[in-house]
């Protein structure tokens, strides 16, 4: 996956010079080691960057500019070791755009009953200094995360390492470009969306191409190229025949891998980082794009199918800001497709014509070749396989016409009762979080649509918080859901949002 930098988290202590040097000393030192301790942890996915300590309206405002322009970081964590008059942050916090994190800790664990003093406590006053800090970034309304903890506890470390990487899915938004190959499919209403509104809001550049821009780059793959990528396949998965012709079957497959380079350069040589397809603008193309869209996926690009551009871009966000993660689970495209309404067993059956990230696979992933009546063309390869089981969030972002509005679903991913051997796609089974009932008739009510863009390695909490983030309205769907609740929710976030 490429992420393109190595990004830097800034740790920016506040404090004021009335403690005298002795004090400033100290709050310096005992930066420096929750900085050092943070960085040590390994629980968090960027390094933490101690800056000098923030005494002025001067240096708090040249340090939040600085970060404001420097490249490599992606947000600023505050903290008020002692008592930081809160107007002096008023210019700096104007001014500043990256992401903001208010880690709410004390340095010592414990209150030292034998030894504590008034100089003690004056030295150690986040519970104050914290308080007046976090009353001038709410009065101005900024929105940050505060993450409240012992710097050392396992909890707050990994707290703080998931709003990293929310933080970085706001940084990553802001030049994310999507690659339309086909526009959105005709009549269908919850894929479309203003795109200018979109470039705005996140930061995304939509893009149109004609489908035979990108057919030229797949004509050009040299056949040297392709039979390398075919015996890599070959070598990869399991060649499933089932009765088919070897060569021809071989041929079929090459189709795809010359779609996979191809593609692959078109989006390339346009710093694209997403692709939409559509089954029904596929031009000279032999195949529907198959495999070829599962692999892409699988290197980090965004999908989305029949120009869902929107479900696209949130796809190559959410792998993005999983990007890194030891034994991630995977990030996919997904649609609801149909139904397990025993009773007990309720669940939706999740999968696409053939378009599914094998990063969520479990177990063996094999190639088949099958006809498909969508795209009207040759039978198309894909890789087939079952998702695995656990947690995850479904999500869906949609356009109201007023505001955008991401709906995040806590889902719980599981093994269905018996194969299906005569469903030649890749498919995942999950129950919607409290129970299928009230998270489908929360979900439809909501307004979300049936692509989403899914995760097994984030959570709801990190999809929220980049909601906030971007400014945008989120609504969850989890166990706590009560559809009666719910449905206010949506009466009054319609006010706010207004
Ligand atoms: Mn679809």
């Amino acid at each position: 996956m490429e992420t393109g930098k190595q990004y830097q988290f800034w740790f920016c202590t506040g404090s004021q010079d009335l403690y005298g040097d002795e004090c400033l000393r100290k709050v310096a030192e005992h930066s420096a080691k929750i900085v050092e301790g943070l960085n040590a942890s390994g629980r968090l996915p960027f390094q933490v960057v101690l800056k000098p300590t923030l005494i002025s309206q001067a240096s708090i405002r040249k340090t939040l500019n600085e970060a404001n322009a420097d490249e490599l970081c992606a947000g600023v964590i505050t903290w008020m070791h002692t008592f930081s008059p809160a107007k002096m942050w008023i210019l700096g916090l104007q001014e500043y755009k990256k992401p903001l994190c208010h880690l709410h800790t004390q340095f010592n664990k414990a209150l030292p009953y034998d030894t504590i003093d008034m100089d003690f406590m004056n030295e150690n006053q986040s519970a104050h200094g914290d308080r007046e800090y976090g009353h001038i970034v709410s009065r101005m309304g900024i929105e940050r995360k505060i993450i409240v903890g012992y710097w050392e506890d396992e909890k707050v470390q990994c707290q703080l390492g998931d709003w990293m990487r929310t933080a970085i899915g706001v940084m990553e938004s802001s030049h994310l470009r999507v690659c339309r190959l086909g526009d959105n499919m005709n009549n269908v209403a919850v894929t479309e969306g203003d795109k200018v509104e979109a470039q705005i809001r996140f930061g995304w550049e939509i893009d149109h191409f004609n489908i035979n821009d990108a057919i030229a780059y797949v004509n050009e793959v040299s056949k040297g190229d392709v039979d390398a990528l075919v015996e890599e396949y070959y070598s990869s998965y399991r060649i499933l025949l089932e009765g088919r012709d070897e060569k021809a079957f071989k041929e079929a497959v090459a189709v795809q891998a010359a779609i996979e380079l191809g593609f692959e350069k078109f989006l390339k040589d346009g710093d694209y980082h997403a692709v939409v397809t559509h089954f029904g603008m596929l031009g000279g193309l032999k195949q529907l794009p198959g495999l070829a869209i599962q692999r892409l996926m699988q290197k980090g690009y965004g999908f989305g199918a029949e120009g869902d551009w929107k479900t696209a871009a949130m796809v190559r966000l959410m792998k993005i800001m999983t990007s890194g993660i030891k034994d991630a689970k995977g990030t996919s495209f997904l649609e609801d497709y149909t139904y397990h309404l025993v009773p007990g067993q309720e669940g939706i059956l999740q999968a696409h014509m053939l378009e599914v990230c094998p990063t969520i696979a479990e177990g063996e992933i094999s190639i088949k070749v099958n006809p498909l009546t969508m795209g009207n063309r040759e039978d198309p390869a894909r890789l087939v396989f079952t998702a695995k089981e656990g947690p995850g969030v479904a999500t869906s972002l949609i356009d109201l016409g007023n505001r955008f509005r991401l709906i995040v679903n806590a889902v719980d991913c599981k093994k269905v009762e018996k194969p299906m051997p005569k469903l030649p796609v890749a498919t995942a089974f999950w129950t919607p979080r409290p129970d299928l009932e009230v998270g489908a008739a929360a979900w439809i009510l909501a307004g979300g649509a049936h692509h989403t863009a899914f995760s097994y390695d984030l959570s709801v909490e990190q999809m929220t918080d980049w909601a906030d983030a971007m400014g945008i309205e989120s609504v969850v769907i989890d166990e706590r859901t009560d559809l009666r609740d719910f449905k206010n929710e949506l009466r009054w976030n319609s006010v706010y949002y207004r």
